[in-house]
């Protein structure tokens, strides 16, 4: 997940809000300065006069002190990552070539890590600003919104994370109404039907909408008309995980759980668990020890982001601290070699997403994700699409590129869609029904590849 919704909360204009979130995206990808960075952090938020933040305690105050922490981890992993450079490599997508596509599009897939803001695609985003009346910049400053595959188009093009930023902004603005959320959500699982998918549970973040004026009640209302209706029409089975925005702060978090339990929608199934997402580091997930507990008291399922861009000691302490069932992303967990025993031998399921990991420099290319030392560990994972409609490419396409990458046998993929589906939070007929898809599945093709 992005760093779209860092400066959400701060008491910032929305303007500065996005200058400044692009700022800290320059950090990454243009492995500029501490000093040159701060200066244009300072100077997109319309600060007179810059030196840097030691030399001008003033300035340094006024960034609350989680955006510095973001700045500062920013920096840190702006430095240290080898892959951070400001040069797009781009991923190509769909179809490969790879003797397995069709077993791969054919495969009965679970999704367990996908943004739904993330899959907003350009002609939903022009149809909605049309309904709502909602202003897309001019094109004659941005020819690509020009029209819906100008806008396709550039999105296969970002420069860097704050050239996506510009536009996930610009994009979130057009959800108002729970019409608005329901066609986002049904967009997103037919596109996924497509793709093969059976079962997808996904993410939302309902302080994103609270805090910009959209009731919770209408975010809910739009996404679970848009379940219902992709259940009834292709038996896609689905549920709702909701995510807390780990930049913001517990009490925040608190105020967005306690709303989902005061309209019951945890125990009458309308959410079936919490999640943890935004900027990682410098955000360790015992700031929510309190919110994680009360959900595992109250039997509600729990998962976090973990391991991303972060260290392994924050998968160790979203398990130990917080409890969670599921460790979102996961990748480096293979720097810390007795908590990988310990995640394949507890079979905790790892919900990997190569093409995000890879367009936002976690790793370079999707060779580089530990794909075969999990298969070789017996840790359980899946391969999911996270912001499908930014990162370029639905969860079809994240498989190809792991195939494409490792070249795995078909009985490989057969136990990781076993896998999936066992760490699914469906009930057990459902999981059943599901295995015996994937048991024809596998009689289907054999002796393919
Ligand atoms: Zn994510
Ligand atoms: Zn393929």
């Amino acid at each position: 997940m992005s760093y779209f919704l860092s400066l959400f909360s701060y008491s910032f204009s929305t303007e500065q809000q996005t200058s400044l979130s692009f700022a800290v995206q320059d950090l990454y990808l243009e492995r500029q300065t501490s000093e040159t960075a701060l200066q244009s952090a300072y100077q997109l938020a319309g600060a007179s006069s810059f030196t840097t933040s030691s030399q001008n305690p003033r300035l340094s105050r006024a960034l609350p002190v989680s955006l510095r922490t973001i700045i500062s981890s920013s920096l840190s992993r702006a430095t240290q990552n080898p892959h951070s450079n400001f040069k797009h490599h781009h991923t190509p997508l769909t179809m490969c070539k790879t003797a397995l596509h069709g077993a791969l599009h054919a495969l009965p897939k679970c999704e367990h890590h996908l943004h739904i803001e993330g899959s907003l695609s350009p002609s939903l985003l022009f149809r909605l600003a049309a309904l709502n009346n909602v202003p897309l910049p001019d094109s004659t400053l941005d020819p690509s919104f020009t029209s819906i595959s100008a806008l396709e188009e550039r999105y296969l093009h970002f420069t860097s994370l704050n050239d996506f930023l510009h536009y996930y902004f610009i994009g979130m603005s057009v959800l108002l109404t729970a019409g608005d959320f329901e066609s986002l959500a049904y967009e997103y699982f037919v596109r996924a039907h497509s793709d093969g998918v059976q079962h997808a549970e996904i993410f939302f973040d309902p302080q994103a909408h609270t805090h910009r004026g959209v009731p919770y009640k209408t975010v809910l209302e739009g996404l679970s008309a848009a379940q219902k209706r992709a259940e009834e029409e292709f038996g896609l089975t689905s549920k709702l995980i909701l995510c807390f925005l780990r930049h913001m702060s517990e009490t925040d978090a608190d105020v967005a759980y306690q709303e989902a339990v005061s309209l019951g929608h945890f125990s009458n199934g309308t959410i079936a668990g919490i999640g943890l997402d935004s900027s990682e580091v410098g955000f360790p997930p015992e700031i929510f020890r309190e919110v994680y507990a009360a959900a595992k008291e109250a039997g509600i399922k729990r998962t976090a982001h973990a391991g991303e861009e972060g260290d392994s000691s924050y998968i160790q302490k979203a398990l130990d601290i917080c409890h969670t069932e599921r460790i979102d992303h996961g990748i480096r967990l293979v720097d810390d070699e007795v908590l990988l025993k310990r995640v394949a031998r507890e079979k905790t399921l790892v919900t990997m997403c190569p093409l995000s990991n890879v367009r936002l420099r976690c790793v370079g290319k999707v060779a580089d994700l530990p794909v075969r030392r999990f298969l070789d560990e017996g840790v359980r994972f899946s391969i999911n699409s996270d912001d499908p409609a930014y990162f370029g490419g639905y969860i079809l396409d994240n498989y190809c590129a792991v195939q494409e990458a490792f070249g795995l046998t078909l009985a490989e993929w057969k136990g990781i869609a076993e896998g999936a589906i066992e760490g699914s939070w469906c009930d057990e007929s459902r999981k059943k029904a599901l295995l015996s898809k994937v048991g024809e599945w596998a009689e289907k093709y054999e002796g393919v590849a």
